[in-house]
């Protein structure tokens, strides 16, 4: 399904008609994936629009770049800035939000000199469930893909770069042609890390449990809120390594995302989930999540973060530090 282009989109420092946000075709980054971006929702809540976490994704997008040498030619508070300015341009009250920085045009070389420069844009888009609205409630049917993940020490998980959606879009589409809503990655070692998109949980007896980061995971956001919510739950939680064989006898499955959100997983591999569908663990964790966006949750660890129109974003004190996330 298409995504509908919107009307105003931020590019290396200002508002442009979206189809003005042109890069060229020598760009480094499209020729070599040296881009790294992030996916941050923003909520319609009864107090206005608001931006789910934004602060720790755009921590996230200047860590991944980082990782990878890039100059950081915007700022933390420029991209911050320009997030929020996006949704009031396009006159959103709810939204998908897409920064990302890419090495330009300048040269050729592999390894980009002083003079690629680091470019930067955020667009805000209208973006549904992801995996289906119905998904959410009757849960998805996925598949172990028979690509693995990469390995630890060959491109870094904990980066959100471009490059490694590769290995996604591999998954997923052989996921997809086979009829699958999604796919599931392996370690090089056969363990379980993630969605092609989404983190992975397995609840069982009780305990929920989440492959680790060394597990060739990126350290989602969802995942690190699902597990402070189970945690104020008093759900046991366990990040452990897990077998492919812990899916076929988990007693619920989900994925977390952005993206995703929620979402229930109904069978892998053809073998239906012991729930059947969503489970009750599963359920609480749902209304939980969602609950944060009607008014129903309390937001007790601060993750809602109004989108303003105008006062000059500042660097929020968060209860928990980005480590929590990235390490
Ligand atoms: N893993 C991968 C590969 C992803 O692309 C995403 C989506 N960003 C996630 C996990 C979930 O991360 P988050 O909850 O931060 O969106």
């Amino acid at each position: 399904m298409a995504n509908q282009p919107a009307q105003t989109i931020w590019h290396n420092g200002r508002l442009k008609p979206w189809a003005e946000a042109t890069v060229h075709v020598m760009a480094h980054g499209l020729h070599y994936g040296s881009a790294v971006f992030e996916g941050i929702r923003v909520y319609e809540t009864p107090d206005g629009p608001m931006g789910f976490r934004l602060t720790d994704h755009v921590q996230r997008l200047m860590d991944s770049a980082r990782i990878y040498r890039m100059p950081e030619t915007f700022s933390f508070e420029q991209i911050m800035a320009a997030c929020h300015e996006v949704v009031v341009a396009n006159g959103f009250s709810s939204a998908y939000l897409r920064p990302i920085l890419y090495r330009g045009w300048g040269s050729l070389g592999v390894v980009p000199g002083e003079s690629v420069p680091v470019e930067a844009a955020v667009a805000a888009i209208e973006w549904g469930a992801y995996l289906g609205k119905e998904g959410l409630e009757k849960g998805v049917d996925v598949c172990i893909s028979s690509w693995n993940r990469p390995a630890p020490n060959t491109t870094p998980a904990a980066a959100k770069a471009s490059g490694n959606y590769l290995s996604s879009q591999l998954i997923s589409g052989e996921a997809r042609r086979n009829g699958y809503a999604e796919g599931i990655g392996l370690t090089v070692n056969g363990e379980l890390s993630e969605g092609a998109g989404e983190n992975l949980f397995v609840v069982r007896d009780g305990v929920l449990y989440t492959p680790p980061q060394s597990c060739s995971i990126l350290a989602g956001i969802t995942r690190h809120s699902i597990l402070t919510m189970a945690q104020d739950l008093d759900i046991p939680v366990r990040e452990q390594n897990l077998s492919r064989e812990a899916l076929y006898l988990a007693d619920e499955l989900f994925f977390t995302g952005t993206a995703a959100e929620v979402t229930p997983i109904a069978s892998v591999d053809g073998i239906a989930v012991r729930c059947g569908g969503r489970g009750d663990m599963t359920r609480a964790l749902q209304e939980r999540f969602f609950g944060l966006f009607s008014g129903a949750t309390e937001d007790r660890h601060r993750w809602l973060e109004p989108i303003r129109s105008k006062e000059p974003v500042q660097r929020q004190e968060k209860a928990h530090g980005i480590a929590a996330i990235a390490v």
